[in-house]
């Protein structure tokens, strides 16, 4: 049917969700192409919200989360007015869009980043400045620098970067900042800052605590183990966190999620063994792949990235048939989240076939 609406519309692509794992018969099938963690909620967090919270879903939730709020907000030694949750963090990341950009107003990102990025930025009717990575994956941060205009309302940096896993020197974030107007803000993506290891990196909680114009936006989806739950969160300035709160779905997170997040917080140590032990899986699988002669940037997120190029869709399906969903991304390459061991097993197994100088 035909109906008026919002030509912009027209121009977005429609978010590609990691694929489920395939069915192939006689082999166990994973999943590896959402960035989620392998291991399954933890019995505490799954008994916090069994007890707390499925006698009373006939019940609206606290819609500013005022408990899991005063929770991230202790945890990380910030006001409870500085912080906002968000169904996920890609609500955040919305809530932040759309205060600050509309029709005429640009945002620059890196490409390739998250996906979800042009969709949030077209949605709000702004501009996408792209600005392509370099070629070992990593921000072009001169690019980036260069990019800043007087339409600029808002600069992503996406660290690690979604999908090719390398990280940013604090060196590289602050010269961003340096570069940026006092009053356009600089939103610092730490989805995966869990599994960050990169020497030189830093936290954007401390960025924040010297830039008033950075918004850290964290996730409980990926090192948390909390993706099908739906919740993030944003610390900024309060002022930043008052407008987002208007641009914010009423009520977008739920009870469950919200108590979820804080029993998931005081599981603090357990969660943090399972983030090593992961962490640690991706230095072995990672060796074994550097071995075999593959090159690409070192990972510091809980995925690895390998630019197939124009082979990309062939290998995509070579990896289909063995059992595993993989992120791939047509002509440039496959992003493979660090899963069970024996699926990442089964990728040095399947790429052991291969000889990586015919992909150069
Ligand atoms: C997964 C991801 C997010 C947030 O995911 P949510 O599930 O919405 O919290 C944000 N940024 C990047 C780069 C991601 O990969």
């Amino acid at each position: 049917m035909q109906f008026k609406h919002r030509a912009v519309i027209d121009t977005i692509p429609n978010y590609k969700q990691g694929k489920p794992a395939p069915t192939s018969a006689n082999i166990v099938n994973y999943k590896i192409s959402s960035n989620e963690n392998p291991y399954p909620p933890l019995p505490s967090v799954v008994k916090a919200i069994s007890d707390k919270c499925l006698a009373t879903f006939n019940r609206y939730p606290d819609m500013r989360g005022t408990a899991t709020v005063e929770r991230i907000a202790q945890e990380f030694q910030v006001q409870p007015e500085e912080v906002i949750l968000g169904c996920g963090s890609t609500e955040v990341i919305t809530q932040l869009v759309n205060l600050v950009a509309g029709e005429g107003d640009e945002v620059i990102y890196p490409w390739r980043s998250f996906e979800a990025y042009p969709i949030i930025v077209t949605n709000a009717g702004a501009t996408s400045v792209q600005i392509p990575n370099l070629p070992d994956g990593s921000h072009d941060i001169d690019g980036i620098i260069n990019a800043i205009n007087e339409r600029t309302r808002l600069i992503i940096l996406n660290n690690p970067n979604n999908p090719t896993s390398t990280a940013l020197s604090k060196t590289d974030i602050e010269r961003v900042l340096s570069a940026t107007p006092k009053d356009v803000l600089v939103l610092l993506d730490e989805a995966y800052i869990q599994f960050n290891t990169c020497e030189n990196t830093v936290d954007g909680i401390e960025v924040f605590h010297k830039f008033k114009n950075v918004v850290v936006a964290r996730t409980f989806s990926k090192a948390y183990g909390l993706a099908g739950l739906r919740i993030g969160y944003g610390i900024a300035d309060a002022n930043i966190i008052e407008g987002m709160r208007k641009t914010a779905i009423p009520f977008g997170v739920t009870d469950i999620a919200q108590k979820a997040a804080i029993a998931s917080m005081n599981a603090y140590d357990e969660l943090d063994d399972r983030v090593q032990l992961l962490i640690q899986e991706r230095e072995r699988v990672c060796e074994l792949l550097y071995k075999q002669g593959w090159k690409f940037a070192k990972p510091y997120a809980n995925f690895y990235w390998i630019a197939f190029g124009e082979r990309t869709d062939e290998m995509q399906e070579v990896f289909r048939s063995k059992g595993l969903s993989v992120r791939a991304f047509s002509n440039e390459g496959i992003r493979f989240t660090v899963g069970e061991k024996e699926a990442n097993d089964r990728v040095i197994q399947i790429l052991s076939e291969y000889n990586p100088a015919d992909f150069e």
